[in-house]
């Protein structure tokens, strides 16, 4: 089974994620399967969370928001 990414379209191989020429790709000779390589997936996530989240998405970490709300609970630990 071959790894394409479905963006960028490298090819999920031996030596990792690489750019294939068309030739080299059918030389592979194997069923393709569509996916993400890391840095496409990345990427899609930060889309993925843009859309659905809009104004978390400048945010820099989520974790920050937790602690104002941790401090507020009577009884918490500080
Ligand atoms: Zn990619």
């Amino acid at each position: 089974m071959i790894t394409q990414c479905c963006v960028c379209k490298k090819v999920h191989a031996s030596e990792g994620w690489q750019n294939l020429t068309p030739a080299r790709l059918a030389a592979m000779n194997g069923p393709i399967s569509h996916g993400y390589c890391p840095e496409c997936l990345a990427k899609a996530l930060a889309d993925i969370e843009s859309l659905v989240n809009p104004t978390a998405a400048h945010q820099e970490k989520k974790e920050t928001a937790a602690i104002p709300l941790l401090a507020a609970i009577p009884g918490a630990v500080r």
